[in-house]
């Protein structure tokens, strides 16, 4: 998520959409269960939504789904903590719910690396029993890197399946998982839809209503998702989508971003999140066009740059970044 996402409304709206296609508002807050009642009364399985965070608040994201013995999780983010929570570094979610359940867990699926997303897979995996990861490659990287980061050595305890063509499908368990393409600010950001017998779930992730620059096409292929089995459950990421103001795209905010590097006067200081790799390579494209060197500090930035830089995300040329 990024810090101008934040400021509209730090609020989520969720909603899910039953059989009649009817948009049903559901109370959201932490652990609270859904089901789809109307389809599996009798002899099958209900599909339990348990979301352990990242409803009604920023960050901390994490989705559990269990469908019978079978559980799919989507992504274990951390959240930062607030101004007023003195000397706690992070916060993760409370996964006591699935004390005793750690071999029905299936997968682990990471929608994409912004730490509100993967944060806390190196605790959370570990107390799971190191359940089989699946994400795109940058994804997979950040998470195996944050595991390097929380213990040095460990990342080859973790179980990973790649995604590597958004037309890949798998079945863990009673699930079976697709992938469609989302808009969002980190590279390999996917969207997810898990199918059981009791229906489908819809899981954009974070996303951005974004389109094509040049075809002004949108980048989610409605269509597509249309076709999902019913009964369907939209789970919407929708962080700021109360504030009706309309929102600059990603191509006017490259501009924008390049105006102002060209303007300033003198050496320019950028603050971001060290995850915002697709906005951090734009800074430097933007540096190289206008004969200027970056220096990138902390940590987990110069680490990031390195990782994007590995599957040949961000090309900075040689002397750009000193
Ligand atoms: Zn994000």
């Amino acid at each position: 998520m990024t810090p101008t996402q934040l400021k509209p409304a730090k609020r989520r709206l969720r909603r899910s959409f039953g059989r009649g296609g009817r948009a049903t508002p559901r109370p959201s807050g932490r652990g609270q269960k859904a089901s789809l009642s109307s389809v599996t009364a009798g002899k099958h399985p209900k599909l339990k939504i348990i979301p352990l965070g990242g409803m009604e608040e920023v960050g901390k994201n994490m989705t559990v789904f269990e469908y019978g013995n079978d559980i799919v999780i989507l992504d274990m983010g951390l959240k930062f903590p607030e101004e007023d929570q003195h000397g706690i570094d992070y916060i993760i979610p409370n996964i006591s719910c699935l004390k005793g359940k750690e071999k029905n867990v299936r997968a682990v699926i990471f929608s994409h690396g912004h730490l509100d997303h993967i944060g806390a897979s190196p605790i959370l995996l570990a107390r799971l029993g190191y359940p089989t990861i699946v994400g795109r490659p940058l994804t997979l990287a950040m998470v195996k890197h944050r595991q390097e980061d929380y213990e040095p050595k460990s990342s080859n305890r973790l179980k990973t399946i790649t995604i590597k063509s958004l037309s890949d499908r798998f079945s863990f368990g009673a699930f079976r998982v697709a992938f469609f393409q989302i808009e969002h600010s980190i590279m390999d950001a996917v969207g997810v839809i898990l199918e059981t017998p009791a229906g489908s779930v819809i899981h954009p992730g974070d996303w951005t209503l974004e389109r094509d620059a040049r075809s002004g096409n949108p980048i989610v292929d409605y269509r597509h998702l249309a076709r999902v089995k019913r009964p369907s459950i939209l789970m919407l990421e929708s962080l700021g989508a109360i504030d009706v103001r309309k929102s600059g795209t990603q191509d006017e905010m490259k501009k924008n971003l390049e105006t102002l590097i060209r303007t300033a006067s003198g050496r320019i200081i950028i603050g971001t999140f060290a995850s915002q790799i697709e906005r951090i390579g734009w800074i430097i494209q933007a540096a190289e066009r206008l004969n200027k060197k970056v220096a990138l500090d902390g940590y987990s930035m110069k680490m990031n740059i390195e990782i994007a830089t590995t599957f040949g995300y961000i090309k900075a040329r040689k002397g750009t970044l000193i």
